[in-house]
């Protein structure tokens, strides 16, 4: 028994050994590759743990270039309209007209990739003169699974009201757009004007939700593709958050 003793011990000292190293090559063989990473990134600024976030880091650009093309985001923004609209059937639409949703504008309604598709899809630092040489060309696209929201919540017989971080001097090529893509009959569109240029998004859009409780509005639900759509205060009962990894509002 006693001659056994010494074995045991150096078996259960090379075990120890054996698992230090073993787990040593699983953490090596476990560093993320630029795919693993950028789902991490996505999720992080997606759930807002990142907060202000400036340009997509570049080994993530080729991972958001596939996400934005591929079908990915568009299911994505489809779960989210579903799980959107399950829950503004549950809203007790009364017909007083004072039940209201608010849209976001940019990447919740129409579409910037045709922009971001030539400019580093989000890489870049954003170039606001070339971004507003885009806007004025009113040719976003409507996001498919918006669309579908959209139409469907005018049915169920909610007030849509616009709530754009654009400025007022681009209130007709935003109207263009949205004729075009499809966004009629929307009650007000909101847009920066000169009292809010230089304020955070999130208290602009805030005071303006303000504007419409005070106006006897109910704020039933919002949708946008930012935090600061949604954040601050005068918020709506429920807010729903589509997927944007090519930057970030504050
Ligand atoms: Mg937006």
């Amino acid at each position: 028994m006693n001659s056994g003793q010494p074995t045991i011990t150096f078996l259960i000292f090379f075990l120890s050994l054996a698992t230090t190293t073993l787990s040593s090559s699983d953490q090596l063989i476990r560093l993320p590759t630029d795919h693993l990473f950028c789902e991490s990134w996505k999720y992080s600024i997606e759930a807002n743990d990142a907060a202000v976030w400036y340009v997509v880091p570049e080994r993530c650009v080729t991972f958001v270039k596939e996400y934005m093309n591929g079908d990915r985001y568009r299911t994505d923004s489809e779960v989210v309209a579903d799980y959107t609209l399950e829950y503004a059937k549950t809203v007790n639409v009364s017909g007083d007209g004072k039940d209201v949703w608010v849209f976001d504008i940019d990447e919740t309604l129409l579409s910037n990739l045709p922009y971001y598709v030539n400019h580093g899809y989000g890489s870049e630092v954003f170039d606001e003169k070339a971004f507003d040489e885009w806007v004025d060309s009113a040719e976003a696209p409507a996001l498919p699974a918006s669309f579908r929201l959209y139409t469907e919540l005018q049915q169920l017989g909610f007030k849509i009201f616009l709530l754009t971080g654009r400025s007022e001097f681009q209130r007709e090529c935003t109207d263009r757009n949205l004729q075009y893509a499809g966004f009629t009959n929307y009650e007000k569109l909101f847009l920066r004007g000169d009292s809010d240029l230089g304020k955070l998004a999130t208290l602009y859009k805030s005071e303006k939700r303000q504007e419409l409780i005070d106006e006897g509005y109910r704020i039933r639900g919002s949708s946008g593709d930012q935090w600061s759509d949604l954040f601050g205060f005068a918020t709506a009962d429920r807010s729903f958050k589509l997927p944007n990894p090519l930057y970030y509002i504050p």
